[in-house]
This record gives C-alpha cells, structure tokens and sequence, in this order.
C-alpha cells in the first residue's frame, strides 16, 4: 500500500509478547520498552499497524459490547494502561509485567535518536492544542520529526480529507488523540487508507504534551491513584469513573469462581 522509501531501522529482536486475558481482552504482557521496540520492528513492514492502550474503563466498556472487545483484540499491540488493569491481572493470577500507559509509551518513542528522525503526525485535541503540542515536544525530543498536526473535532465527511493530509505528509507514526473508544474505531475505520506504519490511540496525551492537562503527580502515579487525581480534575467524569470499582468487582467475582469472562 504505501510507496514511501522506507525508513532504514535496526531491526530489533523482540519475542512477541504473551497475552493475557483480562476479562476478554487480550493484553500483551510486556514492558514499555518490549513496547517501544515492539513498535520499531513495526516500522520496518510495509502495512499500518494498531496500537490500543485500554484502561479499566475501558475494559469494562468491552466487556459490555462484544463488538468494542473484538475490535480492540484486532490490534497488533493492546497495551494495559492503567494500575487497575494491572492489579486485576494479579487478581485473575495471570500478572502483566508493567503497566504501559499510552503517555509512558508515546515518550519512550520520541526519546529515540534515530537516524533519519522517526517521524510523528498528531491528531486529535481541541484546535490549537496539537500545534501547541508539536512546539513543545520538538523543544523536548530534539529526536523526533512532526511531520503534521490536527485537531480533533470534525464531521464524519471529513474523514477522507484527514487521511489524505496524514498520508501526504508520509509520517512514521501516528498519534491518534480523540479519547476512548473513538480514537480505537477511527484508527479501525481508516486502518486500511492510511499511509503509515503504526497508528497508536493516546487519549489525552496532546493536552499534557500541549501543557493544557496534567499528569498526575508521580507519587500519584506510583500509588496507582491516576485514578483519583482524575476525579478531584475532572469531577463530571464520575459516572463514567464508576466502573473502575465495578472493575474491580468483577474481576473479584471471576477470582471467586463465581463467573467466568475468559473467552
Ligand atoms: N477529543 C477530540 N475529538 C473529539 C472528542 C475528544 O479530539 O471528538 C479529544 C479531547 O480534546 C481530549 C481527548 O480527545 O484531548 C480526550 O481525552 P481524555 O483524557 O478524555 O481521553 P480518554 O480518557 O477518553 O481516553
């Protein structure tokens, strides 16, 4: 499909990475680095790939629409993002390694001083915050090349136009930022036309690279509270934020023998 020269990229031997079963979606147990590489050797075939990184809500979305699940076990890398995520594998007794979140990757990448550069197109965010977002990580990742930006807010007629703009600024890897599940069925969608090796939905990523979000507090992060400081942020995301609990619950019961969601 795409006719681009191909970036020349060390080869990087990564096993492919086990997946566990959380509640249907099959996670790749792996690091953020087994990730980061995983994504490299990506670079080198000639066809897009999809890389999705659910957090407990989203499981918990899957785990109510069959279709959301299947779509997100199509990805070539699905990545736990999310201490709940990781504490419910140790619950099921199948540990994840790490928890990857889709920020912790998106840095690993840009921190690689490849030559030529590995190049990024940004898509997604309120308009300005991606052109914002480009400014600072350019100053922040020397490495890196952005070869494009958009925002994210468009009708669905505009599609086509997006990826006629994505592929003919040919860049290596996409950040698709729309928040969950629209990012992961627009990089479906559009899986096929588009001109580049991996896609990777990130969420709010370009708010916090923009610096118009935060991240929270590495104790925070440390602790698994991410959670937390998202509710004391954003305290009209609490109905969704309840099925964090309903997360864990679930997965107490399937630890109880008292369901089973493995499929
Ligand atoms: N967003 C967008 N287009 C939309 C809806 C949302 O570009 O139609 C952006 C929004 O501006 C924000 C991101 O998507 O930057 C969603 O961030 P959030 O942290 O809520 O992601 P989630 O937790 O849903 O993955």
């Amino acid at each position: 499909m795409s006719n681009k020269t191909t970036t020349q990229l060390p080869l990087i031997s990564t096993p492919s990475p086990v997946r566990v079963s959380i509640h249907g979606l099959k996670i790749h147990n792996t690091t953020v680095k087994e990730a980061r590489d995983s994504i490299l050797n990506m670079l080198s075939e000639p066809r897009m790939h999809a890389v999705f990184t659910p957090n407990a809500e989203i499981v918990m979305q899957a785990v109510r629409n069959p279709e959301l699940a299947n779509m997100l076990n199509q990805a070539d890398l699905l990545l736990a993002d999310g201490a709940g995520v990781v504490l419910g594998s140790k619950l099921l007794k199948t540990p994840l390694r790490e928890k990857v979140s889709g920020i912790d990757l998106a840095k690993a990448l840009m921190s690689l001083n490849q030559n030529p550069k590995l190049s990024f197109y940004l898509f997604g965010g309120s308009p300005g915050v991606a052109e914002k977002a480009a400014v600072h990580l350019l100053s922040n990742y020397p490495g890196i090349r952005i070869a494009g930006y958009r925002h994210g807010y468009f009708q669905p007629e505009e599609t086509p136009g997006i990826v006629a703009d994505i592929n003919s600024k040919k860049p290596d890897i996409l950040y698709v930022c729309l928040g969950a599940p629209k990012q992961e069925q627009w990089i479906t969608e559009n899986s096929s036309a588009l001109n580049c090796r991996a896609a990777i939905g990130l969420g709010g990523s370009l708010d916090v690279f923009a610096g118009v979000g935060k991240l929270a507090p590495e104790w925070m992060r440390k602790a698994g509270l991410e959670w937390l400081f998202r509710l004391i942020r954003e305290p009209h995301r609490w109905r969704r934020m309840l099925d964090l609990p309903r997360f864990i619950l679930l997965t107490l019961r399937v630890r109880l023998g008292l369901i089973n969601t493995k499929k």
